[in-house]
């Protein structure tokens, strides 16, 4: 090996340029930012070839000083950060004055400036790290810049480079994010002479959302609002119909910088607990405003990640914020069927699709004129202790039902009398004021189980049932001990268990709510999931699975036949349990058919 020697700076700058610059998309984002920083109201991105040709930046902000010029092109020479103590007050998008000299080394860059106060501007090129000198250059305030060739030096690099679509997506991804981030700004985007973006400073961020996402999303959104303390939420978030395949269309800000957090989309996902099935993705657009003090943004390079100060606190407060907001809204899935006559499917069984309710909700249901199913009275005014006297199969259908419940929140809602009928054994079909809606009964059984179980657990009551005769469950030895460890959390669950030597366990108790069906397999279900599962989710996550696998395991099935009383109070506790649209799968409970959407499909209008 040689001697050790210091790297010419030509040298350390490409080595930096490797963190910063990774693609024509980071670039975009540099210059964008800085133009940002410079007070602009209205900036232009020409890009030709996704940005690997060129990327031209035209700004209408604080220009550079002609004298400043070469600097802006030192590496760690910035005009935004004085000491260290500015590192955690930072309040520019830039700071750390490695962009522009990442950029001239690796690029053929010209710069052109004149701060709206001087009389003149001037103008320098940085090729491949190679200063011009400067020269006077007669233009607009602001500054333009443009980028060409972009690793033309660093040919390893250059070949790392996609095809201009991928580029362009990326690059437009960065666009995108500081549209949303930066409100009254005026932005275009162009690619190869045509326009892909032109954002109005007029456009607020519904607009901007609609333009980038399309009508589909903007309609979907619900605003999110919220603060604690010094820390405010606010945003948007989509309705669970407008789900996706990933997390792409989930957007977190913090004080006005994008950023990736893994704390932040844990905190989304955890308020769309049970709305969406596996796999699927919320939609949101939020943003977080933090004192400095509560965040570090120093962490990486790209300035994409931060590290907040209280992580904990500020996850339960995204979570709690948006779980209110969703259950604010009426989730119920809404059927629209294709109208024959504006796309004909010849021979084709309407395909349905769910959007969730764009319109408010109208005036409270009337009551329904004709005499219904036997009202449920004995049901109704049971209260927890005498379950045992349930008629069989559902009996947590007719248990719990208080006398006079929360007043009802939704439309859809059923009126005092209630006309159903059971089709199938399987789905309920009722009459609401604004049509007709269609139950899956065991998915909306299992989300009114599972919302009572919660309820009283969180309540710290959740009501035990002794077995007389404890039941005994044989289990593989290994498995005896992993059940026993679990000992405490099960007993909160109402599962109160006791080893009894060898493979067996004694079951003394099961949750009251859950009624008199089979409390062996359901121990028999949780058991399984606690053996089964490599490392067990975190314990809240853990007791959450396991009161929705109780409730589906306690659930009336598809295929049981219900009796008029039965149904008469699933539908009521419909409009009771919390977020009874969706099982607590994600899975819809209820499908309704709007009257115009029926008089749509039969033309009656
Ligand atoms: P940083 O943004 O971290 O300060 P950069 O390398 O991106 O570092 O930019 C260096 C300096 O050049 C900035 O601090 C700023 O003073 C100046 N500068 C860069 N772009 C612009 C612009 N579009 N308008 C005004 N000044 C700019
Ligand atoms: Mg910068």
């Amino acid at each position: 090996m040689g001697r050790i020697q210091q790297l010419p700076p030509l040298v350390i700058n490409q080595i930096a340029a490797g963190e910063v610059i990774e693609r024509p998309a980071s670039v975009v984002k540099e210059l964008l930012e800085n133009a940002i920083d410079a007070g602009s109201t209205r900036i232009d991105v020409d890009v030709e070839q996704g940005g690997a040709d060129l990327i031209r930046v035209v700004d209408d902000g604080g220009g550079i000083h002609a004298d400043d010029l070469p600097l802006a092109f030192r590496n760690h020479a910035t005009s935004k950060l004085h000491d260290a103590d500015d590192l955690f007050n930072v309040g520019t998008l830039g700071f750390r004055g490695e962009a522009l000299s990442s950029i001239g080394s690796i690029a053929k860059v010209h710069l052109q400036s004149r701060p709206p106060d001087a009389p003149a501007g001037a103008e320098i090129t940085s090729h491949g790290g190679t200063l011009s000198t400067v020269r006077p250059w007669n233009g607009s305030p602001g500054t333009r810049i443009e980028v060409r060739h972009l690793f033309y030096n660093v040919p390893v690099r250059r070949k790392f480079l996609r095809g201009p679509a991928t580029e362009m997506n990326h690059l437009s991804e960065v666009f995108v994010r500081l549209a949303l981030a930066h409100l009254r700004l005026h932005l275009t985007l162009r690619h190869n002479g045509k326009g892909v973006y032109e954002v109005p400073a007029t456009a607020g961020l519904l607009d901007r959302i609609g333009l980038f996402f399309g009508k589909e999303v903007r309609q979907q959104l619900y605003a999110v609002e919220a603060e604690q303390g010094p820390v405010t939420l606010g945003g948007y978030v989509a309705d669970p119909a407008c789900e996706r395949g990933g997390t792409l269309m989930q957007y977190f800000f913090v004080n006005g910088r994008w950023v990736r957090d893994k704390l932040l989309t844990q905190a989304l996902a955890d308020a769309y607990r049970g709305l969406l099935m596996t796999g699927r993705h919320a939609v949101g657009f939020l943003f977080l405003d933090l004192p400095p003090d509560h965040l570090d943004v120093n962490v990486h390079p790209t300035k994409a990640e931060v590290r907040f100060r209280d992580p904990e606190q500020l996850q339960a407060f995204i979570t709690e914020t948006i779980r209110a907001r969703l259950q604010a809204e009426d989730l119920t899935g809404r059927l629209r069927g294709p109208v024959t006559a504006e796309r004909p499917q010849p021979a084709a069984e309407p395909t349905f699709d769910f959007t969730p309710s764009p319109e408010p909700s109208p005036a409270p249901p009337a009551p329904a004129p004709v005499p219904a199913p036997a009202p449920v009275r004995g049901a109704a005014r049971q209260t927890a202790a005498p379950r045992a006297s349930l008629p069989p199969p559902p009996p947590a259908v007719m248990a719990r039902e208080p006398e006079s419940g929360p007043p009802p929140r939704r439309q859809g809602n059923v009126s005092a009398v209630i006309r159903a009928i059971q089709l199938h054994d399987t789905y309920l079909v009722v009459e609401v004021q604004e049509g007709m809606l269609v139950i899956d009964q065991h998915a909306l059984h299992e989300r009114i189980l599972y919302e009572q179980m919660k309820e009283r657990l969180a309540a710290g009551d959740l009501e035990q049932q002794r077995l007389l005769i404890p039941e005994p469950i044989e289990l593989p030895a290994h498995q005896v001990a992993l059940v026993l460890d679990r000992r405490a959390d099960l007993a909160e669950l109402g599962l109160e268990v006791e080893g009894f030597g060898g493979s067996t366990v004694l079951l003394h108790s099961y949750p009251a709510v859950l009624g008199k069906r089979a409390p062996q397999a359901i121990f028999r279900a949780v058991v399984d999931y606690l053996v089964t599962k490599e490392k067990l989710p975190a314990r809240e996550e853990m007791l959450n699975d396991l009161l929705s696998l109780m409730a589906c395991h306690a659930a009336v099935r598809a295929g049981d036949r219900l009796t008029p009383e039965e149904i008469a109070a699933l539908v009521r506790q419909r409009d009771r349990a919390d977020h009874s649209h969706h099982c607590p799968h994600g899975r819809p409970t209820s499908l309704l058919f709007t009257l115009h959407d029926l008089e749509r499909q039969f033309r009656r209008v």
